[in-house]
């Protein structure tokens, strides 16, 4: 049996071992190496190689085709000393086919003595740990994910059955920025599903009684209000300066309008609808998949229009689809999992039932086949026969 210094002395013999002097000429001239940090989290988050990626030596076998795909790829593993990475480059190169293998000898500690620098991660408070700890236990999401997710500004069109799920999680979840667009005061009728709002708040306008909701469950939000109706008008500045909007909106004009104000800022969407026990739900991301006129070049049927009047919804279906809409947005911010782009989902609650359909981008559609530059304020949210429409619904 040999020993464990004669073990490392022996692996130490059978890689390509790199002197920190050569990574370092090598990450300033940008020249196509990838280095990997193997040592522990905690290591890795006080401090470690500008640009490294992270994959824990625990962790080496499963999560490298992750970080690095390409086996011919030159490849500078590191961790405190030289030791860890030594038996992590054996692995590499020996177990896993991958064939440039190289271990900084000394570790990032010789990188330090030589004077190199070191990059410095944003940490959490204490708090936020402790807050957002079951998000550090997901691979997806992780320190990396949470610190995308506090950097977020997200857009809640509506404060009502959908705006309030999404915007009661997302906040718990993390997300930074929460804005809210809504002119609307709490009505008794509201609270069968607009959990955001209280009895005691009927009255006030859903903005500020959602920012009361948002910071009783989580105070480091920033809340941003707008409590002014969404129009041709104002669509462009409201929507500027966020990286995804929740479309809550019930009426189709503003779907309409919401969709080429977002299509001109390459702006994300997550769109969902609800009538009655059935509800839809996409992501409208352009120029990466259709937008909303490409599914939807004309209005939907009438019938199915509740934007021309009163329509009953069962309560509990907003929180559903509300929360599927979460769901996307935290994805599209921490770039986990696929989004719905390109796909529209359908929730039948009675029957229990999700279908889902492939929707495509329509090479003719008349915004999303355009340059952002060339869609021009007067046809923003405007389609045919909107009048005849409404007035067809009785
Ligand atoms: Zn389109």
């Amino acid at each position: 049996m040999a020993s464990g210094a004669e073990l490392l002395r022996k692996v130490k013999e059978q890689i390509e071992e790199v002197d920190p002097r050569e990574v370092h000429e090598l990450t300033h001239n940008g020249n196509g190496a990838v280095i990997v940090d193997v040592r522990e989290q905690h290591e890795f988050e006080q401090s470690h190689l500008p640009g490294a990626l992270h994959v824990p030596r625990a962790h080496l076998e499963t999560r490298i085709e992750g970080a690095v795909g390409d086996r011919s790829q030159r490849v500078i593993l590191y961790c405190a000393s030289g030791n860890r990475s030594a038996f992590a480059a054996q692995t590499l190169q020996d177990l896993l086919g991958y064939e440039d293998v190289a271990s900084m000898r000394g570790g990032i500690t010789l990188w330090k003595d030589r004077g190199y620098e070191v990059e410095v991660p944003r940490a959490l408070t204490a708090e936020q740990r402790e807050r957002y700890s079951r998000h550090m236990l997901v691979p997806e999401i992780g320190l990396e994910g949470q610190m995308k997710l506090l950097d977020a500004k997200v857009l809640l069109l509506g404060a009502g059955g959908l705006g309030s799920p999404a915007a009661l999680y997302l906040a718990a979840a993390g997300v930074g920025t929460i804005g809210l667009v809504d002119d609307d005061v709490v009505d008794l009728s509201n609270l069968q599903r607009q959990i955001a709002h209280t009895n005691d708040r009927i009255g006030v306008p859903k903005v500020d009684s959602a920012e009361i909701s948002i910071h009783d469950i989580n105070p480091d939000v920033k809340v941003e209000k707008h409590p002014v109706r969404l129009g041709p008008a104002n669509i462009m500045e409201i929507i500027d300066g966020y990286d995804v909007v929740v479309d809550g909106l019930d009426n189709f004009p503003t779907r309409y309008l919401l969709n080429d104000a977002s299509v001109r800022k390459q702006i994300p969407v997550v769109s969902a609808s609800i009538l009655g026990f059935e509800g839809q739900l996409s992501v409208f991301h352009p120029y990466e998949g259709p937008c909303y006129r490409c599914l939807y070049p004309t209005p939907p049927p009438a019938e199915l229009a509740p934007s021309c009047g009163a329509a009953g919804v069962l309560g509990v279906l907003p929180g559903v689809m509300g929360l599927l809409q979460s769901v996307e947005v935290i994805k599209l911010v921490t770039g986990a999992g696929e989004t719905m782009a390109g796909r529209l989902l359908l929730y039948d609650a009675l029957g229990t039932t999700f279908t889902e359909l492939k929707v495509r981008r329509d090479p003719d559609c008349p915004i999303c086949s355009r340059e952002p530059g060339e869609i021009s304020d007067e046809e923003m949210g405007v389609f045919p026969d909107y009048e005849a429409f409404c007035a067809g619904a009785g």
